[in-house]
């Protein structure tokens, strides 16, 4: 039976209005194309098919080997700072831009590949992806998006029936990724580094039309888009921080304009509450800790204010202080975010005083930090405790006369104990059962996947049966370990 083709059409606006920035290429044949997941109710969203997908034709769109005419797959040129230091060409070195298509919705959405093959940006790289990481990137990204966290998200995942080689010889994949754009604080500074103002102004006004479209009415609409970045960001980081999200490499290559998440590596959620919390294996100065990620996104935006320098004034001293000022509204922004997100998953009520609220959340980051409980479990039992039972609380804790004390000081503001449940996850994507889906998937069995993926995409209403979905790792499980070069 022959399947009707999408009706989808994929255009090429970054291609068309940034030719600088992208390199049309084709992704690598894919021996034996075998579809893993498949993301039904994003696929509808997008106007896709599902049904259609899972043909053969759709499988060759899902790698990069079938795409619609008309279209231009590019890999696109960014720069960045990797832990620091500046690398001036990084760019897609295995991800292709397939091209945009416009939603159900009416916007407009990114739809890249990542293991397509390499590309000219490759460097050493083999330009492939393995089975493990890319479920991984599928898992994480769908559970944040089910949290309400501003995020790329996952179409599906392909075995291509290549062998990659890591450690280990390991089944080759593709991940299908949408995304409101891949544009990158390193984008911008790729531009500025051709000398190229007027590549750096298209750039901006691209940004500006499809992420900050506010900006284009404002007195100074490049500060404009600037601000809008920062204040995006600081809205996103507070959520990971608000659900104990690690990213764990914020190089100036994985932030977006957009303010979604993006590339998730070495990613992953905190148990134990403590700041310093690194599960990167190569992040040893801890720089993309926990606690750091607000002081990493500030200083990304820094690197992004000063590719935008020539845009913002003619006059290099004007620019540096607009830019300065500007970036400052960072802090207030993330404190405001952070604190409101605190005052909801304690279920206060927004107008409480803040000399009241300040105190009470820092005591209690120090409660958690001390005994090492675990930061999901604390706040989903909270809300039996709003409800008058606060064994399941107490039972996290070693120093009881403490945290008695505290949720006494809690409890006499009178917390909404239902407006809690509804911000507090009981289901996140734990380090430990990710590792056991993937290790299974890789074997071959996709249902523990599966399984979790039902789990984590419907993380704050608490089920029957799902105990073990909820409870922190086994002690044998040890110290947790991620692995960039994914
Ligand atoms: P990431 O750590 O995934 O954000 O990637 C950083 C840079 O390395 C980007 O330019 C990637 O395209 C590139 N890269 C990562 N893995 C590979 C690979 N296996 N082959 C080619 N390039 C890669
Ligand atoms: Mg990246």
């Amino acid at each position: 039976m022959t399947v009707a083709p999408p009706r989808t059409v994929l255009d090429n606006r970054f291609a068309r209005e940034l030719p600088e920035l992208a390199l049309p290429w084709r992704a690598e044949e894919a021996p034996r194309p075998r579809l893993l997941v498949l993301n039904d109710a994003l696929a509808t969203e997008l106007g896709l098919d599902p049904a259609w997908l899972r043909s053969d034709d759709g499988v060759g769109l899902l790698v990069g080997t079938a795409v619609p005419g008309g279209a231009t797959p590019v890999a696109q040129a960014y720069a960045g700072h990797q832990f620091g230091g500046y690398s001036p060409r990084l760019g897609d070195g295995r991800a292709l831009l397939l091209g945009e298509l416009v939603d159900t919705g009416g916007r407009l959405r990114d739809l890249h590949l990542k293991g397509s093959g390499r590309t000219p940006f490759a460097r050493g790289g083999d330009g492939l992806a393995a089975v493990g990481p890319m479920l991984r990137e599928y898992v994480i990204s769908e559970a944040m998006h089910a949290l309400g966290i501003p995020t790329t998200r996952s179409l599906a995942v392909v075995a291509t029936g290549r062998e990659v080689r890591r450690e280990t010889l390991l089944p080759g994949a593709v991940l299908a990724r949408v995304a409101s754009s891949h544009l990158r604080v390193g984008s911008f500074q790729y531009a500025r580094a051709t000398d190229d103002v007027e590549l750096l102004r298209r750039l901006a006004d691209h940004a500006i039309a499809r992420h900050h479209p506010a900006a284009a009415d404002a007195d100074h609409p490049y500060l404009a888009l600037f601000e809008a970045v920062v204040a995006a960001q600081a809205e996103l980081v507070a959520r990971w921080m608000l659900v104990g999200f690690v990213h764990g490499v914020m190089n100036t290559d994985n932030m977006t304009i957009s303010g979604e998440t993006i590339d998730y590596g070495p990613c992953a959620f905190m148990e134990a509450f403590d700041p310093a919390t690194v599960y990167s294996s190569i992040d040893s100065g801890g720089r993309y800790a926990y606690g750091n990620q607000p002081l990493a996104a500030e200083w990304n935006l820094a690197r992004l204010a000063e590719a935008l320098l020539p845009l913002i004034d003619e006059e290099q001293e004007r620019a540096v202080e607009l830019a300065v000022a500007s970036l400052g509204t960072f802090r207030p922004r993330y404190n405001a975010a952070w604190l409101a997100g605190m005052r909801a998953k304690l279920g206060l009520p927004d107008g409480l005083d803040e000399a009241v609220a300040g105190p009470l959340f820092e005591e209690l980051q120090e409660l958690l930090h001390k005994d090492h409980v675990d930061h999901t479990s604390f706040f989903r039992t909270l809300g039996a405790a709003a409800r008058g039972d606060a064994e399941p609380t107490r039972l996290l804790f070693l120093d009881l006369a403490a945290i008695d004390d505290w949720l006494a000081r809690w409890r006499a503001i009178g917390p909404d104990a239902d407006a809690m449940d509804r911000v507090n996850p009981i289901y996140i994507p734990r380090n430990h059962l990710v590792e056991e889906a993937l290790d299974a998937a890789t074997a071959g069995d996709l249902q523990p996947l599966e399984k979790l993926l039902e789990v984590v995409s419907a993380p704050f209403d608490e089920r029957p049966g799902l105990e073990r979905y909820a409870a922190p790792a086994p002690q044998d499980f040890g110290v947790y370990r991620t692995f960039c070069g994914t």
